[in-house]
């Protein structure tokens, strides 16, 4: 080795050395800590998640009941993508395709698939004591879809099933993609594995839902207080959403923790009168139609 170059080495190292000294001093860790929104594993290109999250989506329309009212749903779009401008895009150059539904069912869940496709029940909408706390929900959504947990899961299958080689050459086909996911017996539709989040995911998700509450200048609580009211009013109704988006255990005090993080408490908002109206819209409603039942 030259001396020059060794010189260079040497330099580069103490480079490092000082990178790595910044990054543990409690002065810089606030900051590193907030801005830690790394997506998992993930086979897919984010472009793909929004190419599949359109097809799944044309199947979900298909097999739920939806909201069609028009205040309703502008309600909701209005409000999630004003909350998606907040949410952190570590894939950034990607356009996730926001789009926002209500599903007929009272039921309190929601659900997001890959590329922005964000479903929320009428039944969560109903059952939310403010516009923040129905903000949270959806904030914690587009978590999942920022995170690309959709794809994070079907990566993670699809490697334990496939060998990377025919991986390999089917990620690069987009076009044949959907099919290819079906021969894996990756599906799209209401029971697809897209949705089914790990315990990891979920804590994600709230990381995030509750920094774009608190960025988009909503009460960062609201999150984790829907969460509350719903286990505690409504024990038998939450099966299905809490298998969907698995308590994570602690779910409650980790977010009161992760708040003081995100900066001082604001003037922070939690209601609006046009959350008010479309509550009362919703009530105004016919029920919503009885489940089919499971075959
Ligand atoms: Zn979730």
């Amino acid at each position: 080795m030259s001396r020059s170059r060794f010189k260079a080495g040497r330099r580069k190292f103490a480079g490092l050395l000082i990178g790595a000294l910044v990054a543990m001093s409690p002065v810089f860790l606030h900051a590193v800590e907030r801005l830690n929104f790394r997506p998992g594993f993930n086979l897919f290109s984010p472009a793909q998640d929004v190419e599949m999250g359109r097809k799944a989506s044309g199947e979900v329309n298909g097999q739920l009941p939806l909201v069609r009212g028009s205040q309703v749903l502008r309600y909701v779009n209005n409000l999630g993508k004003r909350l998606a401008a907040f949410a952190p895009n570590p894939s950034s150059g990607v356009k996730y395709d926001w789009t926002f539904n209500v599903v007929n069912s009272s039921d309190i869940n929601a659900f997001a698939l890959p590329g922005g496709f964000i479903y929320v029940n009428r039944g969560a909408i109903e059952s939310a004591q403010n516009e923040a706390q129905i903000a949270g929900v959806i904030a914690h959504e587009e978590g999942h879809v920022v995170m690309r947990h959709g794809t994070h899961q079907a990566s993670e299958i699809m490697l334990a099933q496939a060998p990377l080689s025919i991986l390999g050459s089917l990620l690069g086909q987009s076009s044949g993609l959907a099919g290819q996911l079906a021969r894996l017996g990756i599906g799209f539709g209401v029971n697809s594995i897209l949705l089914r989040n790990s315990r990891s995911a979920e804590s994600q998700a709230d990381e995030v839902g509750t920094y774009i509450l608190y960025q988009a200048g909503y009460d960062p609580y609201g999150m984790a207080q829907f969460f509350e009211i719903i286990q505690k009013k409504y024990p038998q109704r939450t099966i299905q959403f809490l298998s969907d988006h698995p308590n994570p255990g602690n779910r409650i005090r980790n977010v009161d923790e992760e708040i003081p993080k995100l900066g001082p408490k604001k003037d922070w908002k939690t209601d609006s009168p046009e959350f008010g109206a479309v509550k009362r819209r919703l009530q105004r409603m016919p029920p919503p139609p009885k489940p089919a039942p499971k075959k």
